[in-house]
């Protein structure tokens, strides 16, 4: 856990989610500004700072992220009409929190590109 990382204190129990998922490796909960009617947070509880800092060994938590966020969708009632799973990366690409996490919005029809 990095200590002042808002994330690890979300999965530590220390600041309330609204969670969706849980389970060893990750944790999945509502985004605090929802971005879609449905936005949720899939998040490792691992602390992994940004997408470039994945490696061989972390494969298959990222898999189990695409598994999870599926099983999310079709829960949620929006994996026929369609939902979008989103990583930023570093500030250009949008980031703002640094622990790795995967947006996933649904609810409404996306738009392309996504600005
Ligand atoms: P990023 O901009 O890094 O891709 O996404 C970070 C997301 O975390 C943002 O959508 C923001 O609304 C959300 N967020 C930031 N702080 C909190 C928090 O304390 N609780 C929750 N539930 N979401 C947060
Ligand atoms: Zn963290």
């Amino acid at each position: 856990m990095a200590g002042d990382c808002i994330f690890c204190k979300i999965a530590a129990g220390e600041i309330p989610a609204k969670f969706r998922y849980k389970d060893d490796e990750i944790i999945a909960f509502d985004d605090l500004d929802p971005q879609a009617p449905q936005h949720i947070l899939i998040v490792p509880r691992k602390h992994i700072r940004t997408t470039l800092d994945l490696t061989t060994a972390d494969n298959e938590l990222i898999g189990h992220v695409y598994q999870v966020a599926g099983k999310l969708a079709h829960d949620l009632g929006f994996a026929q009409d369609g939902f979008r799973v989103v990583n930023n990366c570093n500030e250009g690409g949008g980031q703002s929190v640094w622990h790795i996490h995967f947006h996933l919005l649904g609810g409404r029809d996306m738009v392309w590109p996504p600005g």
